[in-house]
């Protein structure tokens, strides 16, 4: 490659305090100018918004966060009180945040907040999302494998991501999905890996005409990786025409070393750059697999392709550069996160992530 190439990571992770200082190191390490921390939803601490409002405190250039929703209205049975969640939009946008996370659909989630998401629960919330067309990344199902326990890879088993039927089916996510995008044609989507989606391209191509508002992203998911190396032509072709619609992600977390790091994002960056057949590397974290479960081949996509894959779809959605965290909001918003994580788990309110996140941010303030 000629000139350096400008890389946003939109799909990163940070759970905890005590790492944070690796998003900076990492993003350094996979040539990342800026990354951005989605934050998943928990039934007992709300969200990870904490970690990630300290992380965009200390590197406010680099970093971006896709904030997590508060449903812990509805895991307390409504003894907690939180803002509805087109409230939040506007909270979480008031204080900093440059899109929102939801993991809401990923069946283990589904399962905790038994809430279909075309239900009159989400409704305010999506047309308001609409309206004011904040970026939403969001995760929905798994791959099909895990929905059979005979093809269901070890790393995804040990985690508790082998589904029986007490966790809703995958095409009746979809079909919730489906719904809501259907009253909302206008919102702003990426949808993580791929959207489990990549053993079918057409159908990913139907999507993406259906919906001119839907993105995916690449982050393994290696299932991803695989799927579209069966046919790396096919593939090309499919990434070339719709280049506008997908984002180079990662899914690397702070608490990972620098050099797993840069071995899961060279497994896409090869991948999207390079005709290289390869295998995952060993040293590669747990949730790649052993190197014996796929090949993959490379698209050696063109320049202008991978400039939008790599940086400009993520810019024209989130911003050219990271929005500034408000940091008397961003405490405010910590406490009130303790307060609700010391209801649910009987923790004092001090020892609580949140409270210890809300102190750091004094610190920086
Ligand atoms: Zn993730």
């Amino acid at each position: 490659m000629g000139t350096p190439l400008r890389r946003i990571d939109c799909h990163q992770h940070a759970w905890e305090l005590e790492t944070l200082a690796n998003v900076a190191t990492n993003a350094a390490q996979i040539d990342c100018a800026a990354v951005n921390l989605v934050s998943c939803i928990d039934q007992k601490q709300a969200n990870a918004n904490p970690p990630a409002f300290v992380a965009k405190a200390l590197f406010p250039e680099q970093v971006y966060v896709f904030a997590g929703l508060d449903h812990s209205a509805y895991f307390s049975e409504g003894r907690l009180e939180t803002p509805s969640l087109a409230e939040q939009i506007d909270r979480l946008l008031a204080l900093g945040a440059d899109g929102i996370k939801m993991l809401e659909n990923k069946p283990t989630a589904r399962k905790m907040l038994d809430i279909p998401v075309d239900s009159p629960y989400f409704a305010e919330y999506f047309a308001h999302a609409e309206e004011t067309g904040v970026p939403i990344l969001w995760h929905v199902a798994d791959p099909e494998e895990f929905w059979r326990p005979e093809t269901t890879p070890v790393w995804a088993r040990e985690r508790g991501w082998g589904y029986n039927d007490t966790f809703v089916a995958k095409e009746q996510l979809y079909a919730e999905v489906e719904n809501v995008l259907t009253r909302h044609p206008n919102l702003r989507i990426i949808f993580a890996h791929f959207y489990f989606l990549s053993a079918d391209p057409d159908r990913a191509a139907r999507l993406f005409d259906r919906f001119p508002g839907v993105h995916l992203d690449l982050a393994p998911g290696i299932e991803l990786l695989y799927n579209l190396s069966r046919n790396p032509d096919a593939s090309r072709r499919f990434f070339e025409r719709y280049q506008d619609r997908i984002l180079f992600g990662t899914d690397i977390s702070s608490n990972q070393p620098a050099t797993e790091a840069a071995l899961r994002a060279g497994i896409v960056t090869r991948w999207l750059e390079t005709s290289e057949e390869y295998r995952v590397p060993d040293g590669a974290d747990f949730l790649l697999g052993p190197p014996e479960d796929g090949v993959m081949r490379g698209l050696a996509l063109p320049a202008d392709t991978l400039a939008a894959i790599y940086h400009d779809n993520f810019t024209r959605l989130a911003g050219p550069r990271p929005k500034t965290l408000n940091l008397p909001l961003a405490i405010a918003e910590c406490e009130r996160l303790a307060a609700e994580a010391a209801f649910l788990t009987g923790e004092p309110a001090e020892s609580t992530l949140a409270a210890q996140a809300a102190e750091r941010l004094r610190a920086l303030a």
